[in-house]
């Protein structure tokens, strides 16, 4: 039975200039010179980098961008479209991650829309999901997690085209993060609703679980089962901190 292909993604979110490209050289460094890991690899930079970055995408290291436009193209100014993103031989694009949900108030109906655009354009779309601490403070993280599922998933979704991403809004950037109890359990949850939606494509679409993880507790969380991978903010943004994650898939 086919198994769901690991990544461990970078989400650079509002950071990194022209002189960040020092650092993925230096991802770049580590993954043909050490071990090579189990799972794919993949940096998110900001639009402005995306160009650059995608020239050093290889078989070992992908790139993708952090949202993308649910239309091909059009009067959206400020706006970027999943074909401009592919056109920069980027792979991946993240939609729905919560700040931009927070930020922009973007709805499962428009994520949802963002991922048939990305899949559209040929992109991987990483589609993320979590719960805020009032949720889970009212015992309301399964419904919630699987609400969004449900919601910003698209019927078009596919084991090669779609990426869950885990993500408990009160675990990024806080250097909090869920027992493994916990975690095994919301991923079984998503695991089942894509089961029970996709069949048997839905047993190989990876999950990721992303919030604070680093490269002191990536071991124990990508051995938690239907756990294919990481979805990380601040420790990606140094080619250690973020090597040291991808060691967890070096063993
Ligand atoms: C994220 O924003 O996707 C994330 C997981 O951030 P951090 O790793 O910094 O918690």
């Amino acid at each position: 039975m086919a198994v769901p292909s690991p990544i461990v993604a970078g989400n650079w979110k509002m950071n990194g200039l022209k002189q960040s490209f020092e650092q993925i050289d230096a991802v770049s460094s580590f993954l043909s010179s050490k071990t090579k890991p189990t799972c794919r690899v993949l940096i998110c930079p900001p639009f402005t980098l995306l160009n650059q970055f995608a020239s050093l995408a290889s078989d070992d290291l992908a790139i993708g961008a952090q949202d993308c436009h649910f239309n091909a193209s059009g009067a959206h100014t400020g706006d970027i479209s999943a074909d401009m993103i592919a056109d920069t031989g980027a792979t991946f694009v993240i939609v729905g991650h919560s700040e931009r949900r927070a930020d922009h108030g973007e709805s499962n109906e428009l994520v949802s829309g963002k991922a048939v655009a990305a899949q559209s354009a040929g992109l991987n779309a990483i589609i993320c999901i979590g719960e805020t601490e009032d949720e889970r403070d009212a015992g309301d993280t399964l419904s919630i997690v699987i609400g969004q599922l449900e919601g910003s998933v698209p019927a078009s979704a596919n084991a090669s085209n779609t990426v869950v991403a885990y993500e408990p809004v009160w675990g990024i950037g806080t250097g909090r993060t869920p027992t493994i109890g916990d975690v095994a359990t919301v991923h079984a949850a998503i695991r089942s609703a894509l089961i029970k939606r996709f069949g048997e494509q839905g047993s190989t679409v990876p999950i990721l679980y992303g919030g604070s993880v680093k490269p002191s507790n990536a071991d124990e969380l990508m051995h938690v089962e239907n756990v294919d991978g990481a979805l990380v903010g601040g420790a990606s943004l140094k080619a250690t901190d973020f090597d040291g994650i991808i060691d967890a898939y070096r063993k």
